[in-house]
């Protein structure tokens, strides 16, 4: 009697057996629906075996398995279970929470109909439609209909070029009949559609360089460190690679940090592959969205698949390609629940199916950079900007000391702003938000205020009129008076970007400036809006945060300014500085793009910090060097790893307690350090209290051996009251 081996989206590492007459080998990978308890759940089938642990009578039989769906293939269970090995964390939850939400229930899914993979042609009764039968306000029917009368017929990625509601109409004019579909054939065409591919700028010799030693290695695996100054092209480099994969018939995975990269880099993909079926996969898709990109990537009709990190997890059956661009970004490394590193687990899938897998970046992580100096990845280096006009941007520092800064904004850079503006070329002011945040201050006393559930500073939003807590989300009023002493005097300290937004203003008030930060790009099609404005020159000034330093191409951009950098020089965090040496590179990096010549202008009150000193002189390298000299002497990642036991309750005791118990629990090998359980950086979030016990070794293996027993131990302990979870490889303290 065949007994199938499900995973469940259940906190407990174990797999269940139920018996299912009719499952074979073939059912392993499918979701099944199981009795569990008096519930109805989906799980993933893992095994299907005749043996079992569970007496007979005792073992329930399977409601379905469901056979509609391809199996997941047995190489990305293999990824799920190395994924729940070396982070510590229940097998099915981490298979469960990798699909798309529609598929971790076991509500039948309707397949909704998609326009994807065909094309359109407009019918006779469509062919006698003109433009003025379509009212002036329905403007994307009438972009839609005057695309199908220049160019048709379309494809659904042109389609959805005009607008994503454009898809709506197709399916709306389909059943009018005022246009017909016919299926793109996607094996067959790869070829020709990589014909159709648009016109491709003529390589520079180092990128050439560098596609050319990657494509002859595309069958193998190698871990490849495309590490390229900003602007030097890395995505034309990437866009060879992949067309070189796309030709062998292999799918391309793409992962990008920020989804507000996703839009440009799409749009780059798609005019340049204009006939390949690309889908991308990122948290602002609906349910419905993410499940049809989800299966057209699985069935393996999307060839690229361009995600943010959960798209990882992606079944792809031909995959023959992994890029991860902006691969220092820490985004990339989950912070709740299953705090899983995409990059790594990128690397581990492009092993396992002996793939080239690339990392990008102008800055990489000391991690990766100490990889490929020691030979375990491949280096390959873009030196100059691919652009030849387009020099490096020159860099000064402001003394702030010597500058008066009324407004926090000194006068040599309020002059730069302006002659920008005069010579009609835009300039970006970067305000580091790391540990810095206008907040509501009492002259004097100086008291400031509190978020009630986190230790952290309340925000002040001065246009809502609201203090904000940006860690749990908490709203309040402006209090009258300082809650301390009572006096009324109490102001906001300190620059958010409202508030630069409205110095600027008054120091220039012909400019027309653009703030953006996460509230103004909330909604879906935001950053699209903000970067057709600036690229079509209806913005003279950008003001924002770090969400400013990723990727972005902005020709026009001469003057960048940046204010409190300062903050994170001397942080207790030990990767802050390589942090901000990362973010200022790359908000640098985004003047003198291409034919305007870039200024980086820099307020500081330590204008000889070697930080600086270093960005002057673009040397990434020489820095790098220096921290990794400085990491070695210290014993901190890349020269060790590291592994944090946190903690979560609504009282402090409690938590150290339990750390305290789950410590002398732990008989570590010498090779494996544990340390005291400390409350954490950010001691209270969402009203509860944290703390955590760093276990460290210079080996990876030990420390993992280590941490499966103790893992075991911890799960057996009373921890009653209290949320834990092991951070493997942790990045925030
Ligand atoms: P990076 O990601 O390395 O910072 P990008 O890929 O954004 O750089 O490229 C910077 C600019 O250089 C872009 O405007 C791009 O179109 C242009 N570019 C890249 N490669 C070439 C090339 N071979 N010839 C001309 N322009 C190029
Ligand atoms: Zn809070
Ligand atoms: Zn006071």
């Amino acid at each position: 009697m065949p007994i199938i081996r499900v995973a469940l989206n259940i906190p407990i590492d174990t797999l269940f057996d139920y018996q299912a007459d009719d499952a074979t080998e073939n059912d392993i990978g499918s979701r099944a629906c199981v009795p569990f308890g008096n519930k109805r759940v989906t799980g993933v089938i893992i095994a299907v075996t005749t043996d079992t642990q569970i007496a007979t009578e005792k073992l329930k039989a399977v409601y379905c398995i469901d056979r509609e769906i391809n199996p997941l293939p047995p190489a990305l269970l293999q990824l799920f279970k190395f994924c729940s090995q070396y982070y510590h964390y229940p097998e099915g939850m981490v298979i469960l929470n990798s699909l798309p939400t529609k598929l971790r229930n076991n509500k039948p899914v309707k397949l909704k109909q998609s326009i994807n993979n065909y094309q359109y042609d407009l019918t006779e009764i469509g062919k006698q439609l003109d433009l003025s039968s379509i009212p002036a306000r329905q403007r994307i029917a009438r972009q839609l209909l005057a695309n199908f009368h220049q160019i048709a017929p379309l494809t659904s990625a042109q389609i959805k070029q005009i607008s994503p509601r454009a898809q709506k109409l197709v399916l709306q004019w389909l059943q009018l009949g005022w246009i017909s579909a016919t299926p793109i054939a996607t094996s067959v065409s790869v070829d020709t559609a990589l014909q159709k591919t648009i016109k491709t700028p003529i390589l520079t010799i180092e990128q050439e360089a560098a596609v050319n030693t990657i494509t002859t290695h595309l069958k193998q695996f190698n871990t490849w460190l495309l590490q390229g100054i900003t602007g030097s092209g890395k995505t034309e480099v990437y866009l060879n690679v992949i067309a070189a994969a796309l030709a062998c018939n292999k799918q391309a995975l793409i992962l990008v940090p920020e989804i507000s990269l996703t839009p440009q880099l799409e749009s780059i993909f798609r005019t340049r592959f204009p006939a390949i079926p690309m889908v991308s996969l990122h948290s602002r898709l609906n349910d419905t969205e993410r499940l049809a990109s989800w299966l057209q990537a699985h069935r393996g009709e999307a060839r690229i698949i361009l995600g943010t990190r959960l798209a990882v997890f992606t079944p792809l059956p031909d995959l023959g390609l992994i890029i991860v661009d902006e691969e220092h970004d820490s985004s990339f490394k989950q912070q709740d629940g299953l705090r899983y590193s995409a990059r790594d687990l990128a690397i581990f899938r492009a092993r396992q199916m002996n793939i080239p897998v690339i990392l990008g970046s102008a800055t990489p992580s000391l991690e990766s950079y100490h990889n490929a100096l020691s030979g375990r990845y491949r280096s390959v280096r873009l030196q100059s900007r691919a652009i030849k006009k387009a020099a490096l941007p020159t860099v000064q520092c402001i003394d702030v000391r010597r500058h008066k800064t009324p407004e926090g904004l000194s006068e040599p850079l309020i002059k730069a702003i302006q002659q920008c503006l005069s010579e009609k070329h835009q300039s970006l002011v970067f305000i580091n938000r790391r540990g810095y945040a206008p907040v509501l201050l009492c002259k004097s006393c100086g008291w400031t205020a509190i978020c009630q559930r986190c230790s952290s500073r309340l925000v002040v939003h001065l246009r809502a009129k609201k203090l904000c807590c940006h860690h749990c989300g908490y709203e309040g009023q402006f209090p009258r008076a300082c809650l301390h002493c009572g006096n009324q005097d109490i102001a906001p300290f300190g620059q958010g970007t409202q508030r630069v937004e409205e110095s600027l203003a008054r120091y220039l008030p012909t400019a027309r400036i653009l703030r953006i930060d996460r509230d103004s790009t909330r909604h879906k099609n935001a950053w699209q809006e903000i970067l057709h404005a600036v690229h079509e020159q209806q913005v003279d000034i950008l003001v924002g945060t770090q969400l400013l330093a990723k990727g972005h191409d902005f020709p026009n951009l001469s003057v960048v300014a940046i204010l409190n950098a300062d903050n994170s020089l001397y942080s207790t965090d030990f990767r802050a500085t390589e942090r901000l040496f990362a973010q200022l590179i790359q908000v640098s990096g985004r003047a003198g793009r291409a034919n305007v010549s870039g200024h980086v202008l820099i307020q500081t009150e330590f204008p000889d910090h070697p930080l600086y000193r270093a960005l002057q002189a673009h040397d990434y390298d020489g820095w790098a060097q220096n921290l990794l000299a400085e990491r070695k002497i210290a014993a901190f990642p890349p020269y060790v790893y590291q592994a944090l036991l946190c903690a979560e309750a609504h009282n402090r005791q409690l938590a150290l307690d339990f750390l305290t118990r789950a410590a002398k629990l732990a008989t570590p090998p010498e090779t494996v350090t544990l340390f005291d359980p400390v409350p954490a950086q950010m001691p209270r979030l969402k009203g509860l209290e944290r703390a955590h016990l760093l276990v460290q070794s210079a080996s990876r293996k030990q420390l993992q051996a280590f941490l499966s027993h103790w893992y075991v131990q911890i799960n057996a302990l009373q921890s009653h009251k209290v949320r834990w979870i092991l951070d493997v490889d942790p990045l925030e303290f």
